[in-house]
C-alpha cells in the first residue's frame, strides 16, 4: 500500500482536498465550493465527501493522517478556531480538528492524525520548503488575493505567536487607507485597501465605473490607459510595500514572497509595490528580494501535506 496523507484548502469560496506523498508531491486533487455560509458542520462534511471521494478512485493507498489550512485565526495546538471573520458562519470556536478526526473515521488509518493552521501559514510552509522561500533561513510570505495575509518563517520554524495572530498583515495600520472600511471593522488597515476587494472599492472611491468587478478587471482597464483605475492599482500596490516594509524593518527576513491573485496581474502593480517599499525601508534592507510565489493555489496543500507527515513521523 502507497501511503499519502490527505492535504486541505479550506477557503472562502472553495475547499480542495488532494493526496499527497512523502515529498509533499499532489497526486490527485478533487474540489468543490466551500459552504461557508452553512455552519461548520456542513464545511466539515464538504471535506470528508471530497476525501472519500479521492480515496475511492486511488485503490492502494493508505491516509495516514490529514493536514488543513483553513480561513480563520487557528490555535495549532487545539486545532480549532479562534477567530473568523463573517464570511463564515460559527466559525470561531469551531474545534476543526475533533470533528475532523470523527467524519473522516473509516478514511484515515487509525489512529489517524489530522492537523490544522491557518491557510497562509500553511501557503508559507509550502512555498518555504518547496517553492520561492526555499533555501532561505526565514521568510515572510505575503498573499494577495480578495484578502491579505502573511506567514512568518524564522529558523525554519512557523511563527504563530503568542494568541495564535503572528502574521495578520491584513490589520496592520497603513497610510493611504484611512477612508475605507477593513473587514474587522476599523478604518486604514492594510486590507481595506491593499486587498483586491479593496482595490476595487478605492476604485469606486475615486470615482472610478461600477462596472469593473474585480482587480483583474481594473487592471485591464489601467493597462489600457485609464488613469482612474492606473492609480486604484497604484495606491492599493503602495499600500501592500509599505505594510511589506514595516514588517520587513521588525523581522529583518533573508526573503519576501509575494503571491494571490493580485500579485499575477502584472507589473503596473509589482512596480508599484517595490518603489514604496524601497522609499520605506533603511539602506541596510533595500536589497531585501521580493519574489513572487511559485507554487500558485499548491502551496497551501503542500505546506498543510507537510505538516501531517511532521506529526506522523514525530518531527516537532
Ligand atoms: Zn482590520
Amino acid at each position: 500500500m502507497r501511503e499519502v496523507v490527505l492535504a486541505v484548502d479550506i477557503g472562502g469560496t472553495k475547499t480542495v482536498v488532494a493526496l499527497a506523498d512523502r515529498g509533499d508531491v499532489l497526486l490527485d486533487t478533487a474540489s468543490a465550493p466551500t459552504p461557508a455560509l452553512f455552519g461548520p458542520d456542513a464545511v466539515v462534511r464538504t471535506v470528508v465527501d471530497l476525501a472519500a471521494e479521492l480515496l475511492a478512485r486511488s485503490p492502494g493507498v493508505r491516509a495516514l493522517g490529514a493536514g488543513i489550512g483553513t480561513a480563520g485565526v487557528v490555535d495549532v495546538g487545539a486545532g480549532s478556531i479562534v477567530s473568523a471573520t463573517d464570511t463564515f458562519t460559527d466559525w470561531a470556536g469551531t474545534p476543526l480538528a475533533a470533528l475532523l478526526r470523527t467524519g473522516l473515521v473509516g478514511l484515515l488509518a487509525t489512529p489517524g492524525i489530522v492537523h490544522v493552521q491557518n491557510d497562509v501559514d500553511a501557503h508559507a510552509a509550502g512555498e518555504y520548503l518547496h517553492g520561492a522561500a526555499s533555501g532561505a533561513d526565514s521568510a515572510l510570505v505575503v498573499t494577495v488575493g480578495t484578502g491579505v495575509g502573511a506567514g512568518i518563517i524564522l529558523g525554519g520554524r512557523p511563527l504563530r505567536g503568542a494568541r495564535h495572530v503572528a502574521g495578520e498583515i491584513a490589520h496592520v495600520p497603513t497610510p493611504g487607507a484611512g477612508h475605507l472600511r477593513c473587514p474587522c471593522g476599523r478604518f486604514g488597515h492594510l486590507e481595506a485597501l491593499g486587498s483586491g476587494v479593496g482595490m476595487y472599492r478605492h476604485y469606486l472611491s475615486l470615482g472610478g465605473e461600477p462596472v469593473v468587478i474585480d482587480a483583474r478587471g481594473i487592471a485591464e482597464r489601467a493597462h489600457a490607459g485609464d488613469p482612474v483605475a492606473c492609480r486604484a492599482v497604484e495606491d492599493s500596490a503602495a499600500a501592500v510595500g509599505r505594510a511589506i516594509a514595516s514588517a520587513v524593518t521588525i523581522l529583518d527576513p533573508e526573503r519576501v514572497v509575494i503571491t494571490g491573485g493580485v500579485a499575477r496581474i502584472g507589473d503596473l502593480w509589482w512596480d508599484a509595490v517595490r518603489r514604496s517599499f524601497h522609499a520605506e525601508v533603511i539602506d541596510v534592507l533595500q536589497q531585501v528580494p521580493l519574489v513572487p510565489g511559485r507554487l500558485g493555489d499548491d502551496a497551501p496543500l503542500r505546506g498543510a501535506a507537510a505538516s501531517a507527515w511532521d506529526v506522523i513521523e514525530g518531527r516537532p
